[in-house]
C-alpha cells in the first residue's frame, strides 16, 4: 500500500477546505491553541511510518486518554467492571447528564465522561498511584518516558470542571462512585490533560492494532480478547453522540479527544492519528473526521 502517497495526496486536499469547527474553548487552555496546526501520522503494522505536517509536535489527548484509562481498568478487573459502566452507544453529548438519572447512576459506555469518571474511580480503588501507574503504562506502549501532562491545561479543567463535578456527585448518589469524589476528578483530569504527538499516539495504539502486543518487541501486554472488546467500545461508542456518523463515514474503531486529535485503528494493518484543533458541533476533529474518511476511501481497506 503507497501510504505516503495517501497521506501526501490528502494533506494536499485538506489544505484547500474551509475548516468550519470551533477550537474548544470551555477549558480556556485549550482555547490558546494555533487552529492551523495539522498532523497525521499513520504506523503500519509491518510496514513502517507515514506521516506529514505537525505529526511529531505534542497536543492535549483529552478523552483520547479513556481508552488507556479503560485498559488498565480491564487488566485489573474482569467483567465485574461491566455491571458499573455499560458499553452500549449514548446517543448524547460526552458530557450529558440527562440519561445517568433514568439509568440509576450506571453511564452507558466507559468513553463519555460518565463512564470514564467510573473507570477512574475504580483506578482509585485499586492502584496506590494511579496517576503514575497509568503514565507508566503509556511509556511502556511507547517505549519512551518522554511523555507526561500540561499543568496549565490541567489547571484550567480544573477550575472549569462543574459538569464533571455534577456527574460524579449524582452517580455518587446512587453509589457507583465509591472514593472521594476530588481524588476521582483530579485523576480524571491528570488523565486528560496528557499531552502527546500523533506518531507517539499511534505507536501506542498499535497494540489495539496488534491484538494486545507491543509491537517493538511482541510482549503480550493486553491479552487478545480484552483487545476486541476495547476495539468494539471503540467502534460503537468512540464519538460520543457521532459514533454512527464516524462508523459511516470512516470505518474504524476510534478515539476522539477535544484537543482535536484522533486515534483510529484497524486491526491487523496499522494506527492512525490525527491532529486538527478546530472541532465540529459534536466536539470532534472536523479535519481529522475528513482526513480519516478520505484515508480509508483511499486505501480501500476495511473492517467491514
Ligand atoms: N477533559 C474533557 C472534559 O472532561 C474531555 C472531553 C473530551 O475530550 N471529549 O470535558
Amino acid at each position: 500500500m503507497e501510504y505516503q502517497k495517501i497521506l501526501t495526496s490528502i494533506q494536499n486536499e485538506i489544505s484547500s477546505i474551509d475548516n468550519t469547527g470551533k477550537v474548544a474553548s470551555y477549558i480556556p487552555e485549550l482555547a490558546k491553541v494555533d487552529a492551523a496546526k495539522l498532523g497525521m501520522h499513520l504506523h503500519c503494522i509491518n510496514s513502517g511510518h507515514y506521516h506529514f505536517g505537525d505529526n511529531t509536535e505534542k497536543f492535549s489527548i483529552q478523552s483520547i486518554s479513556k481508552v488507556f484509562a479503560l485498559t488498565k481498568a480491564m487488566l485489573l478487573l474482569g467483567d465485574d467492571l461491566f455491571e458499573r459502566v455499560d458499553v452500549e452507544p449514548s446517543g448524547d453529548p460526552f458530557n450529558s447528564l440527562v440519561q445517568l438519572e433514568y439509568e440509576n447512576g450506571i453511564p452507558r459506555n466507559p468513553f463519555i465522561n460518565a463512564g470514564a469518571l467510573v473507570v477512574c474511580d475504580i483506578l482509585v480503588s485499586k492502584l496506590e498511584n494511579p496517576k503514575n501507574d497509568l503514565l507508566d503504562f503509556i511509556h511502556k506502549l511507547v517505549n519512551s518516558k518522554n511523555i507526561g501532562i500540561n499543568r496549565n491545561v490541567f489547571e484550567s479543567e480544573k477550575k472549569h470542571s462543574h459538569r464533571n463535578m455534577s456527574l460524579l456527585n449524582l452517580m455518587k448518589a446512587f453509589g457507583n462512585i465509591k472514593n472521594n469524589i476530588e481524588i476521582v476528578l483530579d485523576l480524571y483530569i491528570h488523565l486528560c490533560s496528557i499531552e502527546m504527538s500523533c506518531e507517539e499516539l499511534s505507536k501506542a495504539f498499535m497494540i489495539y492494532a496488534n491484538g494486545g502486543k507491543l509491537l517493538y518487541n511482541q510482549e503480550q501486554i493486553v491479552p487478545s480478547r480484552k483487545v476486541k472488546r476495547i476495539n468494539a467500545i471503540m467502534q460503537t461508542c468512540g464519538f460520543y453522540d457521532e459514533a454512527g456518523e464516524f462508523s459511516f463515514r470512516v470505518g474504524l474503531p476510534g478515539k476522539s479527544g477535544v484537543g482535536g486529535g484522533i486515534v483510529a485503528v484497524h486491526p491487523g494493518q496499522y494506527a492512525v492519528t490525527v491532529w486538527s484543533p478546530p472541532l465540529n458541533p459534536k466536539g470532534n476533529s472536523e479535519l481529522g473526521m475528513y482526513s480519516l474518511e478520505q484515508l480509508t476511501t483511499l486505501t480501500g481497506l476495511s473492517i467491514f
